[in-house]
């Protein structure tokens, strides 16, 4: 559902990503690891167009996502991305990023009504469902001031899941959070991927991509040194640069 190839991207004269090569299967829970500065939210906000890139291949579902230039060529199969396709992608930040003047639900539906066009009847009624979902049904009224941090990202996984999209792009969606609150956030998104969902997460939660990742690839200076399933990459490293990455952070 997404494939990457050679995907090269700089700002100024600062090579960011520097052939990325990468694939993302449907139903496949995907965790990227890595360094600081190695790239691994660049990687992402490629995905859902909040960047550009400069060479390379990027796939997402059937279309190529707006390269301007291929070699010498303009890619004649150029597809603009619009609202409706950026709407099949889901994408959860590591500081919760709600409307601070709407409550939970009308964070919720936000989407389904401005790009959906949804009634506020139907929108209010998957808001709700989706907020049961994230256990969070009896906050419904609540503003993001007036919920931990825990629960405002529980709200914006409920609002990346809302137009049903068919990936999800989680940036440490943790990090922020104290650790006694990390725990709810995991366990709504271990429901997310045994419910067949998409996602490609970025995370220092290595446990639980041990746990739930179908394939870890650890991304350093910019390139994907190593990709496999958690227990090729995490438990037994190819490269000395993983271990010595693993070592650091746990
Ligand atoms: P972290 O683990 O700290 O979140 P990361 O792997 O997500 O790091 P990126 O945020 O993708 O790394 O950044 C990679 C490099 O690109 C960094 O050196 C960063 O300073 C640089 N960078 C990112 N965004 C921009 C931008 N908009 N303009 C200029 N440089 C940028
Ligand atoms: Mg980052």
């Amino acid at each position: 559902i997404v494939s990457m190839k050679g995907l090269t991207k700089s700002f100024g004269a600062h090579h960011v990503l520097k052939g990325v090569d990468l694939t993302v299967r449907r139903a496949e829970a995907s965790f990227i690891i890595g360094p600081s500065g190695s790239g691994k939210s660049t990687l992402l906000r490629c995905v859902n167009s909040l960047e550009s890139y400069n060479d390379g291949e990027l796939w997402v579902e059937d279309y190529l996502v707006g390269a301007e230039k291929r070699g010498e060529q303009w890619y004649e199969a150029r597809q603009r991305v619009t609202a409706a396709r950026r709407a099949r992608i889901g994408m959860v930040f590591q500081r919760f990023n709600l409307f601070p003047n709407m409550t939970a639900l009308e964070n919720v539906t936000a989407g389904l009504r401005m790009v959906l066009k949804q009634s506020r009847r139907e929108a209010d009624d998957r808001g709700r469902e989706l907020l049961d979902r994230v256990g969070l049904l009896d906050r419904a009224g609540a503003y993001p001031a007036q919920l931990s941090g825990g629960q405002q990202q529980r709200v914006a996984i409920a609002r990346a899941i809302a137009a049903r999209p068919s990936i999800i792009l989680f940036d440490e969606p943790t990090s922020a959070l104290d650790p006694e609150l990390v725990g709810e956030v995991l366990a709504v998104m271990r429901d997310l991927v045994r419910e067949g969902m998409t996602m490609m997460v970025v995370t220092h939660e290595i446990q639980f991509a041990e746990e739930v990742g179908d394939t870890v690839h650890f991304i350093d200076g910019g390139r994907v040194a190593e990709s496999g399933t958690p227990a090729e990459v995490i438990r037994a490293s190819r490269h000395a640069r993983t271990s010595e990455f693993l070592a650091r952070i746990r």
